[in-house]
């Protein structure tokens, strides 16, 4: 490692060091720490601002306006008086200046006073409430002429029992540590080419600006290195496949030919998406290196019967493939629907879930070393720990897993076949950040939708619609079809006036639809027991199904056809069309009904959106309106680590200026030879250590 590192190794040392090696971070601190995730040194160094309070502008009184946080610089026109009402203390005064003048209110500050004199100058800071005569500011902040305190101050996250002035005498103390070196990670080049600040620098300013420009240098040079090193570490995994070694298949006539007699029996035709995407996985499956494959396509697309046929390919081609999924209750989906889509196929195919006892395991995971097992299906938890494989050839996995899954199964047998992969999606993003987000992979998107879809009608209605809401569940009932209710919240909530799920399945199995077989289900049910519902409602013996958004991903039967939100107010526009993607899922006109009765103007957008659009990628594009950036695609759910400073979205440029960056390093020196380059992949791997591969340093 060390002579990769042309930074201080000194340095690297301290910033892994507790926090307790700190001025005065008990135990008790260390661990109100450990909640905001710092536990080092280098945490603490990293651990960004939020924003700053601006003490540098100075607006005229005249000027302050309603709803702005602001300093002002003002004279005590009146004697402060204090007074009481019950436990409360209050100070009134009235600041001025040549534009104006403005009333002060300092609660529960009795000592001030003392300190606040009629005639005194000075710059106070706070929250401006009310317009005119009224307008007045609340237990602003006071600083005299004369203060030296930074004129920005850091505002950093919290958590209860820790406050601002801990954290920043902490940072203060990080700093001032003896023999701190923050190590290069940026090529000198690219400092330079794009005008970058250096690690030392920026660090220290974010921490310490003295002007608005520190603060845009600093946060341009962190958010660049962030987006750099991510994009060159993806970058460089991807180019790294091509010498690894994996699961070169040969494709047969006769397996081709098995291929096409299978897909012929479906119940339906492929859409061409569908046929694109298993050609472009065959094409995967022949070369020598183990693919990464991101197969996107909006919900109801059909990427399952996509997975199933790839699986087997392989096991056709005498690899073995496992699936992974992340809830038992998909797994089991999962594993149903494959076997319904690889009947007569005489392929043999296993459920692995945390349901299973510890002496089927060991039967399942014996025939699954012995090769018996074709396809395994599964959750990540169940297949990660110790499943040992006699071929793997085929991994299918969601994108929130995408990495790491590979490395930690244990591949046996030729251990140094590493087999392909499919990842599978159905969050649309736009093309350009796809490029980014999954530099990694290769991208296969799934456009048409299986022919004689009809969009699902979707409705919004508010609480005094009830009763058409029951006539229209007992239509749809009446016709032989199932219901889904979802619900934001299990328990029934004083504080809110929501809709739980427990309260709206009184309500339906009491008192509108006695008679019929109405089921509930949440998160806290057991997993047996939240199966056992699901078996029933795909066998068709549940009419209504009561539920919390577990149902959200995946859950696949053709004869629901209403899905009713409750407090649809509550949900995301993306997660709406999640769930709305629910119904629809045969011929037969389905409907949603989003209920809500709030009444803010942002809400209803939101929800007409969704009547309107029934496309996946048109919703992502209204979702990103209407949230604003940051919001609507969650890191985590692409399975990259979270930025502290860069912001996917409104970082647009520099990504693209990252983007360039990358591109130039590896023109220059495609395998990160160079010292100066290596040093990238090192600080990928120590950043991203955990959630990432490890290239092959
Ligand atoms: P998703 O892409 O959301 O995972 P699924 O694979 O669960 O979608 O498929 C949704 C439904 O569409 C399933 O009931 C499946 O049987 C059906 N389906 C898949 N492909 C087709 C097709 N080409 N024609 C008709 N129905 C299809
Ligand atoms: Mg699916």
């Amino acid at each position: 490692m060390s002579e990769l590192n042309y930074g201080e190794d000194t340095s690297d040392h301290l910033f892994r060091q507790s926090i307790t090696t700190l001025p005065r971070i008990s135990d008790k601190r260390k661990k109100l720490f450990a909640k905001l995730g710092v536990e080092t040194v280098g945490d603490l160094i990293w651990l960004m601002p939020r924003m700053y309070n601006d003490w540098s502008r100075r607006v005229p009184i005249g000027h302050l306006v309603e709803g702005d946080v602001a300093a002002f610089e003002a004279v005590i026109e009146n004697v402060p008086s204090l007074a009481r009402r019950g436990r409360l203390t209050y100070i009134r005064a009235r600041l001025g200046d040549d534009t104006g003048s403005i009333r002060a209110v300092w609660f529960n500050q009795p000592w001030l006073s003392d300190r606040l004199k009629r005639g005194e100058r000075y710059i106070f800071r706070g929250k401006i409430e009310g317009k005119g005569r009224t307008r007045s500011v609340n237990t602003p902040e006071i600083r005299t002429l004369n203060d030296e305190s930074p004129a920005f101050m850091p505002v950093y996250p919290l958590t209860a029992g820790l406050n601002q002035a801990t954290v920043r005498q902490a940072i203060s103390a990080a700093f001032a540590k003896r023999g701190l070196v923050i190590t290069e990670s940026l090529p000198a080049k690219i400092r330079t080419d794009y005008r970058l600040a250096t690690a030392d620098y920026a660090l220290r300013k974010i921490h310490a600006p003295e002007s608005e420009h520190d603060i845009n240098v600093a946060r341009r040079r962190l958010a660049f290195e962030e987006l750099f090193l991510l994009i060159a570490g993806l970058r460089y995994m991807k180019s790294g496949r091509s010498d690894e070694r994996g699961p070169a298949m040969e494709l047969t006539r006769p397996v081709l030919e098995r291929l096409k007699n299978q897909i012929a029996s479906l119940p339906y035709t492929l859409t061409s998406s569908q046929k694109e995407a298993i050609k472009s996985i065959l094409g995967d499956f022949r070369q020598p290196h183990p693919a990464n494959r991101l197969i996107q396509g909006d919900v109801g697309s059909g990427k399952t019967v996509v997975a199933a046929m790839a699986m087997a390919v392989a096991a056709w081609s005498g690899y073995q493939s496992v699936m992974m999924a992340p809830t038992t209750i998909l797994a089991s989906q999962h594993a149903e629907s494959i076997a319904a889509i690889l009947e007569g196929s005489e392929l043999k195919i296993a459920l692995l879930t945390g349901g299973v006892t510890a002496s089927r395991k060991r039967l399942l995971t014996d025939a699954l070393a012995e090769g018996e097992i074709d396809i395994l299906i599964g959750t990540h938890a169940v297949i990660e720990e110790g499943v040992r494989f006699k071929n793997l050839g085929c991994c299918v996995t969601d994108e929130q897993h995408r990495f790491g899954v590979r490395q930690r199964i244990r591949l046996s047998g030729d251990g140094d076949i590493i087999p392909h992969t499919l990842v599978m999606s159905a969050t649309p993003i736009p093309r350009t950040l796809a490029l980014i987000l999954y530099g990694d992979l290769d991208i296969t998107e799934m456009k048409d939708m299986p022919s004689g879809r009809q969009a699902v009608k979707t409705y919004t209605a508010a609480s005094r619609d009830r009763s058409r809401i029951d006539r229209l569940i007992e239509r749809e009932l009446n016709r032989g079809h199932q219901v889904f209710v979802v619900c934001p919240m299990i328990e029934e909530s004083p504080e809110l006036d929501i809709s739980s799920a427990e309260a709206v399945y009184d309500r339906l199995s009491r008192l509108i639809f006695p008679d019929r077989r109405i089921a509930l289900m949440h998160g806290k049910l057991k997993t047996k027991e939240k199966a056992d519902v699901m078996r029933d409602f795909d066998r068709g013996d549940i009419d209504i199904l009561v539920s919390t958004t577990v149902i959200e991903v995946g859950i696949d039967q053709p004869n629901a056809t209403l899905l009713i939100v409750e407090n649809a107010e509550r949900f995301g526009l993306s997660q709406l069309h999640q769930l709305r993607g629910r119904v629809g899922r045969s011929e037969i006109q389905s409907y949603c009904v989003l209920v809500s009765d709030s009444d803010d103007p942002l809400v209803r957008r939101r929800l007409t959106a969704l009547c309107k659009n029934s496309s996946g990628f048109a919703i992502a594009e209204e979702d990103l309106l209407l949230r604003g950036p940051g919001d609507v695609f969650g890191v985590h759910q692409h399975g990259l680590p979270d930025f502290r400073v860069a912001n996917l979205y409104e970082d647009g440029a520099l990504l693209k200026e990252a983007s360039h960056a990358v591109e130039q390093i590896f023109r220059d020196d495609p395998h990160l030879t160079n010292p100066e380059n290596r040093v990238v992949l090192t600080e990928f791997t120590t950043r991203y250590d955990d959630r990432l591969v490890r290239p092959g340093l």
